[in-house]
Parts: C-alpha cells; sequence; structure tokens
C-alpha cells in the first residue's frame, strides 16, 4: 500500500510543470498535475507563443512598404486588430487543447483547480475542497507581470501584457513603461500595427545587461522608425479621463496616450500558495529558494521555472523539467545549467544572444579580441529601407575560445540558437574561421569576420 496518494503533484501546468508531469509519468511515478487556468502557461496562453504572432502581424508593415522595391505594387494596407486577435485566441486555443491532452495521454491526472499545500505533503484543492498527498511535490506556478510601479499612483489604468493581448482595439496612442524584453518587444509590436508609440524607460540606455552595441543599435533603429523613447523618467500619477490616459512624469512632463502598459519585470506567483504551512523559504521577491537541483529547502519539495525567478525562459523551465525528473525519477541527479542560454529579444529587428557581453567577459578577468561586421542587408539595397545588421563576437584573446556573440538583424534569433550548440561544444573563433560560408546569407559573417576590430584587456 503507498503511503502517498501520489509520488508527484505538480502545482502548475505551464511549460516546466507539464513537462515534468510527462516525464515523470514515463518514468512510472503516479503523476498529478493541478492548473487553476489553463494548460500551457505564461508562454502559451499569455506570452512568448501570441508574443511571436503578433510580432509577425506587425512586420507586415514594413514588408508592404519593402515589396515596392521589388516591383511590386501594394494597394493601402488595412489592419484589422480584432481578426488578429480572434485568430490568435483560436491559436492559443488549439495549443491549450494539445498541451493538456497530451498531459492526459502521458498517464498524469489532470486537476483543474488551483492547489495549495496544507501541510508539507498534503495539497489543499480550492474548489472542491479535497485534500490529496504526495511524496514529492513541484511547485511550477510562474510569474505574473509586475505592478510595482513604486509611488505611481492611478497605475491600476495601465494595462500589462496580460491585457495587451485582449484588447478590444488597437490604441492609437501607447506608453509602454520599462526598458526590458517585454517594453521594446511590445513597443515595436504597437509601432508596427500603427500605433503611435512613446516608451519611457528609467534609466538611460534601454536593454540592461544586453551587449552595449546591440543596445545602441536597437535604440537607433527604433528612434528612426519613429517609436519615441523618452529615458530617465518614471511616471508619478497616471489619471484617466474619458478615453485618455495622462501620465506625468517624475520631471514633470505630462504624456498622452490611450493605453499605458507597464513592462516593469515580472514576479514570481507564490502569493497564497501556503508556503508557510510546507515551510519552504522564499526569497525577497517571493521566489522559492533552490538549490542547483531545483530543490527547496525541503527534501522533498522542489520548484522550477519563473517561481524561481532564476532565468525567466521557457526552455530554461523545460531544462529545469528534465532535470528534475532525472535527479528524482531516474535515479541520476542532475543539477540544472544555466550556462549559455540563448536568447533573443524580438524587436524590429530582432537582436539574438549568447554567452557574455564585452563588458561582462571584461569583468569575468578575459583578455579579449572582438570582431564586429556592420553592413546593410541584401534584401534592403533594393527595398530602400535603411536598416543595418550588426554581428559582434567576443574572443578570449589567450584561448581563441568564443565567449559571447550577439547579432542585431533580421532572423538573429535563428542564428543565435545554431551559435549557442558550437558555443556549448567549446568552439574556438578558429573553428568558425574553418567553416566554409554560405552565401548569400546574413549568417556568414559569423565565419568571415576576418580580422578583429579592436582587442581589450580586463581593467585591473
Ligand atoms: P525585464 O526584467 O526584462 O525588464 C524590466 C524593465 O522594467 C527593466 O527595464 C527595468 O529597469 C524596468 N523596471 C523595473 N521596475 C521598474 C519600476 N518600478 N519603474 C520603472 N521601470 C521599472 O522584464 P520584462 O517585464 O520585460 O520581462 C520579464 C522576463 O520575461 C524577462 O526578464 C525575460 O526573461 C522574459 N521574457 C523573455 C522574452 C524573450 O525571450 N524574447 C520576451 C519577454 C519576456 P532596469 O533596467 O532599471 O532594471
Amino acid at each position: 500500500m503507498n503511503a502517498y496518494d501520489y509520488d508527484l503533484f505538480v502545482i502548475g501546468g505551464g511549460s516546466g510543470g507539464v513537462r515534468a508531469s510527462r516525464m515523470a509519468a514515463a518514468a512510472g511515478a503516479r503523476v498529478a498535475i493541478a492548473e487553476e487556468h489553463a494548460f500551457g502557461g505564461t508562454c502559451v496562453i499569455r506570452g512568448c507563443i501570441p508574443k511571436k504572432l503578433f510580432v509577425y502581424a506587425s512586420h507586415y508593415m514594413e514588408d508592404f512598404e519593402d515589396a515596392g522595391g521589388f516591383g511590386w505594387t501594394v494597394p493601402r494596407p488595412k489592419f484589422d486588430w480584432n481578426v488578429l486577435v480572434a485568430n490568435k485566441n483560436k491559436e492559443i486555443g488549439r495549443l491549450e487543447g494539445l498541451y493538456r491532452e497530451n498531459v492526459s495521454k502521458a498517464g498524469v491526472e489532470i486537476v483543474m483547480e488551483r492547489a495549495e499545500f496544507a501541510d508539507p505533503h498534503t495539497i489543499l484543492l480550492k474548489k472542491s475542497g479535497r485534500t490529496v498527498t504526495a511524496k514529492h511535490i513541484l511547485i511550477a506556478t510562474g510569474g505574473r507581470p509586475s505592478r510595482n510601479t513604486g509611488d505611481c499612483s492611478g497605475a491600476e489604468h495601465a494595462i500589462t501584457s496580460n491585457e495587451a493581448f485582449y484588447l478590444d482595439k488597437l490604441p492609437r496612442r501607447v506608453m509602454v513603461a520599462g526598458g526590458g524584453y517585454i517594453a521594446v518587444e511590445f513597443a515595436n509590436i504597437f509601432h508596427g500595427l500603427g500605433a503611435e508609440v512613446t516608451l519611457v524607460y528609467r534609466r538611460d540606455k534601454i536593454l540592461r545587461g544586453f551587449d552595449e552595441d546591440m543596445r545602441d543599435c536597437l535604440t537607433e533603429a527604433m528612434t528612426k522608425k519613429g517609436i519615441r523613447i523618452v529615458t530617465n523618467r518614471v511616471f508619478k500619477r497616471l489619471d484617466k479621463r474619458g478615453d485618455e490616459l495622462f501620465a506625468l512624469t517624475d520631471h514633470g512632463e505630462m504624456l498622452e496616450a490611450d493605453a499605458v502598459m507597464l513592462a516593469i519585470g515580472r514576479v514570481p506567483n507564490t502569493d497564497g500558495l501556503g508556503l508557510d504551512k510546507a515551510g519552504v523559504e522564499i526569497g525577497e521577491r517571493g521566489e522559492v529558494k533552490v538549490d542547483d537541483f531545483s530543490k527547496s529547502n525541503v527534501d522533498h519539495i522542489y520548484a522550477i521555472g519563473d517561481v524561481t525567478d532564476r532565468i525567466q525562459l521557457t526552455p530554461v523551465a523545460i531544462h529545469e523539467a528534465m532535470a528534475f525528473v532525472k535527479t528524482v525519477f531516474e535515479g541520476k541527479p542532475t543539477p540544472v545549467d544555466h550556462r549559455l542560454v540563448p536568447s533573443a529579444v524580438f524587436s524590429q529587428p530582432e537582436i539574438g544572444t549568447v554567452g557574455l557581453t564585452e563588458a561582462a567577459a571584461l569583468a569575468a578577468g578575459h583578455s579579449i579580441d572582438v570582431y564586429t561586421s556592420r553592413f546593410r542587408p541584401l534584401k534592403h539595397t533594393l527595398s530602400g529601407r535603411q536598416e543595418r545588421s550588426f554581428f559582434k563576437m567576443i574572443v578570449d584573446a589567450v584561448t581563441g575560445q568564443v565567449l559571447g556573440c550577439h547579432i542585431f538583424g533580421a532572423d538573429a534569433a535563428e542564428m543565435i540558437q545554431v551559435v549557442a550548440v558550437a558555443m556549448k561544444m567549446g568552439a574556438t573563433k578558429a573553428d568558425f574561421d574553418a567553416t566554409v560560408a554560405l552565401h548569400p546569407s546574413a549568417a556568414e559573417e559569423l565565419v568571415t569576420m576576418r580580422s578583429k576590430s579592436y582587442s581589450k584587456a580586463p581593467a585591473h
């Protein structure tokens, strides 16, 4: 007789929770997963997937413009926001169904209600009032957009990315607060769809933490397109009058818009989860504190994905899920590997990045050789678009190992994924040089940057 109802109870049906539940079931465990809204989590329902669909939608504006140089006459394009939202909703619904079906097919029991800890091994299911017990519990409850604007009054009038996916109509004027992934991506999306966009960021340059050249390239490109970037400002007050919003900045300016979107980070979903009843420790931002194996301070309770506030990316949550299952259910203790995680900003054009920035490489004590290439993409020789791509490779001057690669330009996300494989294998600049180029492509720049642009040594 089993001492517990389940070997594993997973709280949260997002990318991490779903993967962990399926793999654990495949390893022979008796598994249940609770989800209070919809399967797929942030990524599928209100994140990566709908965002990328919106990015595609918003890019058509430039595609229509570019077509002229290739001989096409395009009648004045007209955009219908409601068609985009409806089609997106349909696709998200389909994906949600697939996620649910795959969980079910794997033999995992689905519990469609909120789950909270009653004690370290007991879960209370809120809707039904049932309690169940589990030998292991995995917290995979993700995160949510932060609304912590400090002392800005009227912030409740602002939307976040959650609402941006479901607006009744496309706002004519949008103000986006923040300078990270979401702010930049949505500023580009709204602009591409035809809105007048102002991005308001609290420091002096967007995308803090990214390589300086990437930050500069994107700032320039967005500004050239007509996206207004207002730096060193935060909102102090938001007033709503009729359909209009008036934002007072800390410098006393009054900015007007039809929608204000907060993209000021995401916070872990641990509120009301009963973690205190299970004795699970959380950190300053409410994140579940875990070790390299995603184990909390309680031996049988683990946490993965955004709720741990390590790297907030879907593939990282999935990687953590797999490492967790190997460790707990397959007898192969596997720490998570957060090295060389590639990521992309789906701006227009995109940024793709993996490894160290120039500043981080120097800070880590590397003497570096830097290879760069700035060029006009072939397509734009006929389209006439004044857009430049920028490739940058940071190489350890002593070992020749590629420490970081940063790409600004169309398809940067696609390229950087493959560069990440080479870097994970320890590729050196000589390996890139020894690879024959594929012509004509943008990616060939990666293997043809022969002479270094400059070298730098770390400050002592
Ligand atoms: P980020 O952490 O990327 O950026 C948050 C931004 O908000 C920063 O510019 C930050 O400024 C600013 N900020 C924070 N607090 C305040 C405040 N109180 N007032 C004004 N500005 C503030 O978070 P996002 O919300 O953009 O995205 C969350 C996470 O989701 C990302 O870190 C990323 O991991 C993931 N994501 C990934 C995507 C992708 O892979 N393409 C797309 C979307 C999200 P400062 O720089 O000063 O800290």
